[in-house]
């Protein structure tokens, strides 16, 4: 899976947002270390969280399989616009038959496991949607088909509050091994200056 940071808003719009409730925009530094903890403060420590919210963040998270996505969108206080397979199966379409051993060129489509038993199968089930898609049938009804190890990307965005949350449930070792991968390297595309944040809602991924 690949993840790109698109947009993030900077720490001073948070910390500003915090000092409108005593009007002490003159103490900011800026988003330095003041802002900072500032945030932690308010935000973390005081409970305040809804100050977190001014923060927001946008991803693009390429090559995920559609088991994760689902339970991505189990997240309800984000933002996703998702890779339609309504209109983008034609690509499969054009494809040469799969072996169940071209796992090169499988992985174009699929996210593969540790369990080459299931890798196979997923295979068989890519090249069963292709036969379907050669056939003529309908993108809209092919897509049934469709098995939970197809790829997937998105456009997400997400606010600093509800991202405490999707990291702290699923970086712990409970979550699906997919999504705990996507929370650790959401958590390293994060700006340096704002992983503090998130630290402790990371802790339980060790
Ligand atoms: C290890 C693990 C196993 C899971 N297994 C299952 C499973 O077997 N079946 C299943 O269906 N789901 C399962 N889930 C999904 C889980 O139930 C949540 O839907 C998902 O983690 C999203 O969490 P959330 O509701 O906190 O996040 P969000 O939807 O982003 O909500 C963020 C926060 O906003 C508040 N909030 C949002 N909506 C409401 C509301 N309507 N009322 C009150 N407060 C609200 C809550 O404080 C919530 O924590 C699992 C999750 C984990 C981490």
């Amino acid at each position: 899976m690949t993840i790109t940071l698109h947009h993030h808003t900077p720490l001073v719009v948070c910390s500003n947002a915090i000092r409108t409730c005593w009007q002490s925009f003159d103490k900011s530094d800026n988003g330095g270390e003041k802002d900072r903890e500032l945030i932690d403060r308010v935000g973390n420590k005081f409970k305040h969280s809804s100050t977190l919210e001014h923060l927001v963040y946008t991803f693009y998270l390429a090559g995920i399989s559609r088991a994760l996505l689902q339970e991505l969108a189990r997240h309800r206080i984000a933002s996703l616009s998702v890779k339609s397979t309504r209109y983008t199966l034609k690509e499969l379409k054009n494809e040469e038959s799969f072996a169940v051993d071209d796992k090169k060129r499988a992985s174009k489509y699929l996210v593969f496991t540790d369990e080459q038993i299931v890798d196979e199968m997923s295979i068989k089930a890519l090249e069963n949607l292709r036969k379907v898609l050669k056939k003529g049938i309908s993108n809209d009804k092919a897509k049934y088909c469709l098995p939970e190890s197809y790829k997937s990307e998105l456009t997400w965005t997400i606010n600093a509050r509800s991202l405490q949350n999707f990291i702290a449930l699923r970086s712990d070792k409970a979550a699906l091994w997919e999504i705990r991968e996507l929370a650790k390297l959401i958590y390293n595309t994060i700006p340096e200056d704002h992983q503090y944040l998130y630290v402790n809602a990371l802790k339980s991924y060790d």
